[in-house]
């Protein structure tokens, strides 16, 4: 089972693999966008760990959804309300449970991700962070580390393609051929619970 400690400690794992990669994300959206993706999170994550250390929300919920609306109040760019959409509508998928099983988590995320997609009206294919996170929801049932294996290959894949979301998609056809920020990003999220699980 999955308790908030669980959850703070996905949350301070993926801040610190966002600071370790902060310029590699940065460098990635610098060709096709605005050179900001690292900083943007560096920021939101720094302000998500320092929200559920002090306010100690005490269910797995309660600390995604304080984590979603940190990223959704610091984060002035296209990811920070995405990632905020994500986390929080996660959170509340998972109600007030002080314990959570992978596969409720794992029901709760395919919630997200879709919340995500109704937002930014993005699909799979589109060069945007759906395409690592759709195939670690599909992943997850299996194994953390098989979602990791899963959002990995995913941000690969992207290289290839047009975006169609965002600000890279302003670039049509010179978009391809880079790799995407955001799907970078949503990747070293996913690898986040498998630190998390220890
Ligand atoms: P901004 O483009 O506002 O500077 P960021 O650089 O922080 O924001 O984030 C860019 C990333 O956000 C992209 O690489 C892409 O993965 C993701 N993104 C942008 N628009 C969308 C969208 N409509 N749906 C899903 N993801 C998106
Ligand atoms: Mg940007
Ligand atoms: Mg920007």
């Amino acid at each position: 089972m999955l308790d908030a400690d669980f959850f703070r400690r996905w949350m301070t794992a993926t801040a610190a693999s966002v600071d370790r990669e902060a310029e590699r994300l940065t460098a990635l959206d610098s060709p096709i966008g605005d050179a900001d993706h690292g900083s943007n999170l560096q920021r939101g994550f720094a302000a998500v760990v320092a929200a559920v250390e002090k306010d100690g929300p005490d269910t797995p919920g309660a600390v995604l959804v304080l984590a979603g609306r940190q990223l959704i109040s610091t984060v002035g760019g296209a990811s920070g309300p995405l990632y905020g959409t994500l986390l929080r509508r996660t959170g509340k998928a998972l109600g007030d449970a002080a314990e959570v099983s992978e596969e409720q988590f794992a029901q709760a995320l395919r919630t997200g991700v879709d919340a995500v997609m109704q937002l930014g009206g993005a699909a799979p294919g589109d060069k945007t962070m759906i395409d690592a996170l759709v195939p670690a929801v599909d992943a997850l049932g299996e194994s953390f580390a098989a979602a990791r294996v899963a959002a990995e290959q995913g941000a690969e894949a992207t290289t290839p393609l047009q975006a169609r979301k965002g600000r890279a998609s302003y670039l049509g056809e010179r978009s391809i051929g880079h790799q995407d920020p955001g799907a970078t990003s949503a990747a070293l999220l996913v690898a986040g619970l498998e630190r998390a699980a220890g």
